[in-house]
């Protein structure tokens, strides 16, 4: 019934998530309001470190690609459930070290890292950088001289997967801007030039084909193609590469059609091409890192916001507007994302309209989605869009001022704040 298995509905006919009834959140908190179910983040953090332990003996690391969803509590679960993160920018390295996070489990990506976050990272003894081009490696090389440490290094890899076609597309994927490309032999270059840089220590290597992948082919051809890189290393340059880091992107279910797989069938699936692969070829089977951001947190959040007025244009549509929008969800005008959505306090009627939910912003574009499937709302209603737990909050914006909701983490017995709403002055605070 819902998209979510966190998502049920209560005797009174409300919404609730992870038993927790949503139109009482939304009074206590206000809306919009991003809604968290915390025991299923943990849920799947387990999973992700289960599968660790199931196919490759404990040898690896799940690494929680922290874009999806940055904030000091998030980092402290992670710390709890002995993940690791992925970090991108300062932002979200000083976030994870200001929260308490074991910064050696972290892993920090990014095509153009600056020559102050390298230092942050190096102050915070981050754990591994993944270089992802010749000029970061030589800027490496040489703070790490500076600084008399050694830095450990994944190197960036297009593995020339598309893992929406599942083809092994060579332009498509050599136009990218992330790492290095296979094809050309600038891998295998970038391979020999960490090599040879003596305060560098080469660990080994990452590749991240895509998001929101629904199907495993795509990770199993990038796997396959990782190993025999690793084993060209091995033969020509006599090194045996001891991590490979191979990336997020397992897909999750917005609306009913999508069907992912269990994240353990993914793994599983991975893990039978580099098991075999090692056994076949005499290669030393790498330490595993995988990095997940969207299955974590996607399908254990939710949006609730407020109805204010509706607007049918005859023989065209329905407008059903909301108190928030593309301020705190920009994933319907970035790419037309799929959204699932219930009227939280008649959760147990029957959808019986079609409407466009608008946000509130001053772009026509603006919109949780067209045409979406929802019980009959009124202004004052709760509307509760699903399965936002991922690339909303961290992506929310302030565009025509608009404060960010908070965000608050239920558990079984309890909910509480974790991120408070912006205030107007916050909005000012910055403008002199
Ligand atoms: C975005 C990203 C991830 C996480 O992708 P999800 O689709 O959220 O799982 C992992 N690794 C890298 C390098 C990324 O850029």
């Amino acid at each position: 019934m819902f998209v979510s298995e966190n998502l049920s509905v209560n005797e009174k006919g409300n919404l609730t998530i992870n038993g927790a009834d949503t139109t009482v959140l939304a009074e206590k908190y206000g809306t919009p309001l991003y809604v968290m179910d915390e025991d299923m983040i943990r849920k799947h953090c387990r999973t992700f470190r289960k599968s660790i332990e199931t196919y490759y003996d404990g040898q690896g690391m799940a690494c929680f690609a922290s874009k999806a969803f940055s904030c000091k509590e998030i980092y402290r679960v992670m710390q709890q459930e002995n993940m690791g993160i992925d970090v991108v920018s300062s932002g979200e390295m000083y976030t994870a070290f200001k929260a308490g996070f074991d910064m050696s489990k972290a892993v920090f990506h990014g095509n153009n890292k600056s020559s102050e976050e390298i230092d942050m990272a190096l102050e915070m003894k981050v754990g591994r950088i993944v270089a992802d081009n010749i000029f970061e490696l030589e800027t490496l090389d040489k703070k790490a001289k500076e600084k008399g440490v050694k830095i450990s290094v994944l190197l960036r890899i297009k593995p020339g997967v598309d893992a929406h076609t599942h083809s092994f597309i060579s332009t498509g994927q050599i136009d990218s801007k992330f790492g290095f490309a296979l094809e050309t032999g600038e891998a295998f270059d970038a391979v020999k030039k960490t090599l040879e840089c003596p305060n560098l220590e080469f660990r080994g290597l990452h590749c991240h084909i895509g998001s929101s992948i629904l199907d495993t082919q795509g990770f199993v051809a990038a796997a396959e193609i990782m190993m025999k890189f690793i084993k060209q290393i091995k033969d020509e340059l006599g090194f045996e590469v001891s991590e490979l880091n191979l990336g997020g992107g397992f897909g999750i279910r917005y609306v009913e059609s999508d069907d992912p797989l269990p994240y353990d069938e993914f793994m599983n699936a991975v893990a039978k091409v580099v098991n075999s692969y090692c056994k076949e070829n005499d290669v030393k089977r790498p330490f595993i890192l995988i990095e997940p951001g969207r299955s974590i947190v996607g399908p254990a959040g939710i949006t609730l916001y407020t109805v204010g007025g509706r607007k049918t244009i005859p023989d065209i549509r329905t407008y059903v507007s909301v108190d928030g929008g593309m301020c705190d969800n920009p994933r319907y005008i970035l790419y037309q994302a799929e959204y699932d959505a219930v009227v939280a306090n008649k959760a147990s009627e029957p959808k019986t309209e079609k409407v466009t939910i608008a946000g509130r912003c001053c772009e026509t574009g603006d919109m949780i989605g067209e045409n979406m499937s929802l019980q009959h709302c009124e202004p004052g209603d709760i509307i509760a869009v699903c399965a936002t737990g991922a690339y909303n909050y961290s992506m929310s914006s302030n565009y025509n001022r608009i404060c960010k909701p908070a965000v608050v983490f239920v558990n079984s017995d309890s909910d509480r704040l974790v991120v408070k709403r912006e205030t107007l002055d916050d909005i000012i605070s910055n403008d002199i």
